[in-house]
């Protein structure tokens, strides 16, 4: 199984070797045979290559079966935006669920924001002239049909409740969304549909998280309300998330490069939760067990050190260096499994 691996910029080199460290672990433990392949991109490949994704790299990630991403600083756009559009990875999926131990405003968080990856403003159509500034708006019937489709699919796997983001009272491109996301929907039977104007929702995330299981939601919503759901568990350092389409996956932390901390200090429990969410779609799209396996230690593993609490990273309210936290994270995987 071919993994092509961007380690980006800032804290990124530093999280994304920690978490292949688990996964080479758990590839000789459950025997996945991961090939990790190295594909420069970002603002350290720009300064080395002249480009910030070359062509060779671009190559890697075509030819290979998913691809593992850390964060990248300046140039995110022309790597992680371009990608998704190119690879057409439509389906963002970030799923934010509390840890015991770890502090957060709220204890029973648990829902999943299915976030629309290729249109919306985020297409960047825009014009900009020295007195104006304008950018279109676009939602299509299908691209919000498929989006949907993921959404409702994902609720027959959780507690069958997806809430749709729009802003449908000022926009009419949003209403739209609703509307067409209203119809996939019905087609399910069992699943409860609300949907709520996205100010709301920013709101309801504050005072009543509980109440969400699925957020469906257009480009940017998703963007925004996924920091402030980050916020919400605890740390933005524990968030993973897919980009996918039913060719390919891409896998990244909800984070960024993190410029203003020392990456030795870097919180790595959301990048090796991404390698285990890599791992779970893996599993599913080859229907090969010992994935799902691999999958599951490695989640369990990070709650295993979050509950004890004694190896944390200063955003975690500790002092541990990322090293430490590694080395907790595959002693656990071994002792789980001898
Ligand atoms: P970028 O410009 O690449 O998006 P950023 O610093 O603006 O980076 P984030 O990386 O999302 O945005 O970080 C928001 C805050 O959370 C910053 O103070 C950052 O240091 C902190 N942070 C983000 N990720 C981690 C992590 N893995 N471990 C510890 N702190 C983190």
């Amino acid at each position: 199984m071919k993994v092509s691996v961007i380690y980006g910029d800032g804290i990124g080199p530093k999280v994304v070797s920690s978490a292949l460290r688990v996964l080479e672990e758990v590839s000789d433990l459950y025997g996945l045979g991961l090939e990790f392949i190295d594909a420069p991109a970002g603002d350290n490949a720009l300064r080395d290559y002249g480009e910030a994704l070359p062509k060779h790299s671009l190559e890697k990630i075509v030819n290979s079966d998913a691809c593992f991403k850390g964060p990248i600083g300046e140039t995110a756009r022309d790597v992680i935006v371009f990608l998704r559009q190119y690879l057409d990875l439509y389906a963002n999926i970030r799923p934010f669920k509390t840890f015991k131990n770890v502090k957060s405003f709220w204890r029973d968080i648990d829902f999943v924001i299915v976030r629309e990856n290729t249109e919306d403003l985020y297409r960047s159509v825009e014009d900009l002239g020295p007195d104006h500034a304008v950018a279109l708006l676009i939602i299509t019937r299908r691209r919000t049909e498929r989006i949907a489709r993921v959404a409702f699919d994902l609720a027959y796997r959780r507690r069958k409740k997806v809430t749709i983001v729009h802003k449908g009272n000022v926009l009419r491109s949003y209403a739209f969304f609703r509307d067409i996301a209203v119809e996939v929907g019905r087609r399910y039977s069992g699943v409860v549909i609300e949907d709520m104007y996205v100010d709301n929702v920013a709101y309801q995330l504050i005072v009543n998280p509980s109440r969400f299981d699925i957020l469906l939601t257009p480009n940017m919503f998703g963007d925004i309300l996924s920091d402030e759901a980050a916020g919400l568990i605890g740390s933005i350092g524990l968030t993973s998330s897919a980009n996918i389409s039913e060719e390919f996956g891409l896998f990244e932390p909800v984070h960024g490069s993190a410029p203003d901390i020392n990456p030795e200090y870097a919180n790595p429990l959301g990048q090796i939760l991404t390698a285990s969410m890599m791992l779970e779609w893996i599993s599913y799209r080859k229907e090969r067990r010992e994935f799902m396996e691999a999958s599951k230690v490695i989640r369990e593993a990070v709650e295993k050190v979050l509950e004890d609490g004694d190896v944390l990273t200063p955003d975690l309210g500790g002092s541990a260096r990322t090293d430490d936290v590694t080395l907790k994270i595959i002693r656990y995987i071994k002792k789980k499994l001898i």
